[in-house]
């Protein structure tokens, strides 16, 4: 039967294809069915490894759906997470969007009064916590009065005494469900997730995804040139699912149906070194500190792989030496940009079929790049008075961004932080005629010297080269002439036993004939420890306010 759709000025036809909404809960009833016995492994905080299938992750999650009820918890109620990657907080992933509810993932490394914030500015009706975020807890209790129910996730033996009130055991719970419900269809475009942004300046703000908006998002980073994601993939996401729910890997791998692999709160990378060789695992996402620190390990300990074979890395530029590094063990590096306002993917550097008949260097270096953007994703470039930049992967500009999974308004934010239908990054980039993008900094971290400006990830990028440095940040100090001058931090490999001097020279040899002479760090200086954000990445807020009285 033909049926019309009203369209404000007429009728058009309507498509004869059965209208199904996106939900979140399809990826794991998927996987349920056609991965059944595909493996699920978790390093757990009781200290040993959990394994257990799809199948049995979706039995339980249906279980988690009935505890919400029965705790009295109605239509799109936010739930908090406190929570490692592990097959719990899987299970609350998809118990919680699955029955029309909000997974609230929230980042215990931030500081407790951003912590507190976010759960009283979410309004938090129950906290799912890790055990070894007990004592954190026992501090939020008394400042987070919209929390009716803490769940710590063991079981009930391993509850401690706490004065905590309505301490609940996630086991306990569970066990007094029988996981008889069917998955509930509703709006595709009700809210599934919350995230919170760090916010290095003024409050986390909250980006609030859909079931539309995940579903869509879990199909365009699966692809060949995105995660190239596959059935006979081992994943193990380090990307915590508390930082923008694990770059989605959550939803991706159980669409695909990979075996998964979730590391808990042991990063260490020996920890995850171990982890990778006993679960054959294929491919991993992290940012840059985290593979630096595996490459460390593994070249003191002249260790290689056997089945790892693709690694993402994200979060922070992939500087040339590390793609290098990761490749030389046979290693294909995925490089990604992206951010919790989009999902988060934005872009992938991959290669074209005209690429791949391009000189390997030149190849390297369209690799090195952030990257073409994902389908349903639109970029461009603006100056400060917001007109449009030519693309000639020269010209550097504020990055905008549209998409079905960009942001339009934060979490209970009045004005939408759009610009003419685009979102802001806050980043600064170049695109090329081919449409590859390059982050050259966010907007914060370039350096303006007498009126050029300075990109401090190309500082990084030729810096990191040197084999003695662990890691560098280049950051903006002021100068009387210049306005601003780069200065470079490095932190040396824990053996280096040469002197500081000869070091210096060394990496300063680095830049000639890759930089202009202007560009090149004023000076050197060396610490014992590169500071981290909540994400693992460089903290250059804190890295500048240290350094605050430095003169060159
Ligand atoms: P977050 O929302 O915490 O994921 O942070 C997003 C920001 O991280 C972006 O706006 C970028 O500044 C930075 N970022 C993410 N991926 C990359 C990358 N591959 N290269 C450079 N910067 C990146």
């Amino acid at each position: 039967m033909e049926k019309n759709i009203s369209l404000g000025g007429g009728y058009g036809l309507s498509g004869q294809m059965m209208l199904r909404p996106l939900m979140i809960s399809d990826l794991i009833k998927h996987a349920s069915s056609q991965f059944a016995t595909t493996e699920i492994v978790s390093r757990r905080v009781e200290g040993d490894i959990h394994r257990y299938t799809y199948a049995e992750c979706e039995f339980r999650a249906r279980k988690v759906s009935q505890v919400l009820a029965r705790l009295g918890l109605q239509l799109s109620d936010r739930i908090g997470t406190l929570a490692w990657n592990g097959y719990r907080h899987l299970e609350l992933y998809y118990g919680i969007s699955g029955s029309g509810l909000i997974c609230h993932t929230i980042n215990p490394r931030l500081f407790e009064d951003q912590i507190v914030f976010i759960i009283n500015h979410a309004q938090d009706q129950v906290i799912f916590f890790d055990l070894s975020f007990l004592a954190l807890v026992e501090k939020l209790q008394a400042v987070c009065p919209s929390v009716q129910y803490w769940v710590c996730m063991v079981d009930e033996d391993l509850i401690p005494i706490s004065k905590i009130p309505n301490l609940l055991s996630y086991e306990t719970l569970l066990s007094k469900e029988s996981g008889d419900i069917t998955w509930p269809v509703f709006d595709e475009n009700l809210a599934a997730a919350l995230c919170y942004t760090s916010g290095t300046t003024g409050n986390p703000k909250g980006a609030l995804f859909s079931h539309r908006s995940t579903r869509l998002h879990a199909y365009v980073s699966a692809l060949p040139d995105s995660f190239d994601m596959s059935a006979s993939d081992t994943i193990m996401p380090v990307v915590p699912m508390f930082h923008v729910n694990a770059w989605g890997i959550p939803y991706s791998s159980p669409m695909v149906g990979a075996k998964l692999v979730l590391p808990g709160p042991q990063l260490d990378a020996p920890s995850l070194f171990e982890l990778i060789q006993s679960e054959e695992v294929t491919m991993s996402l992290g940012v840059p500190t985290v593979w630096s620190n595996l490459l460390l390990h593994m070249s003191e300990n002249d260790q290689s792989f056997t089945h790892f074979k693709k690694a993402v890395v994200g979060g922070s530029a992939c500087p040339p030496k590390m793609m290098d590094s990761l490749n030389h063990l046979g290693v294909r590096v995925i490089h990604a940009w992206g951010m919790t306002e989009l999902s988060p993917l934005g872009t992938f550097a991959t290669l074209t079929g005209a690429d791949l008949k391009k000189p390997i260097s030149e190849q390297n270096r369209i690799l090195q790049k952030q990257g073409r953007a994902l389908f349903g994703i639109e970029m461009k470039i603006v100056n400060e008075d917001g007109l449009e930049l030519v693309q000639d992967g020269v010209t550097f500009g504020n990055l905008m961004v549209k998409g079905s999974c960009v942001i339009n308004n934060y979490f209970r934010v009045e004005e939408s932080p759009l610009i003419d239908g685009w979102f802001p990054t806050g980043d600064v980039a170049t695109i090329d005629a081919a449409g590859n993008m390059q982050i050259t900094d966010r907007t914060k971290d370039v350096i303006k010297s007498g009126g050029e400006w300075i990109s401090s990830i190309d500082i990084e990028n030729i810096a990191s080269a040197h084999p003695d440095l662990l890691a560098v940040a280049c950051i903006a100090i002021a100068h009387p002439k210049w306005q601003e001058r780069p200065l470079l931090v490095a932190v040396k490999k824990p053996n280096y036993i040469r002197s500081e001097q000869l070091l210096k020279e060394e990496i300063w040899q680095l830049f000639q004939g890759k930089m202009a002479k202007w560009c090149v760090p004023d000076e050197i200086i060396f610490i014992e420890e590169m500071p981290l954000t909540a994400t693992g990445k460089i903290f250059k807020l804190k890295l500048r306010d240290l350094l605050k009285d430095f003169q060159f």
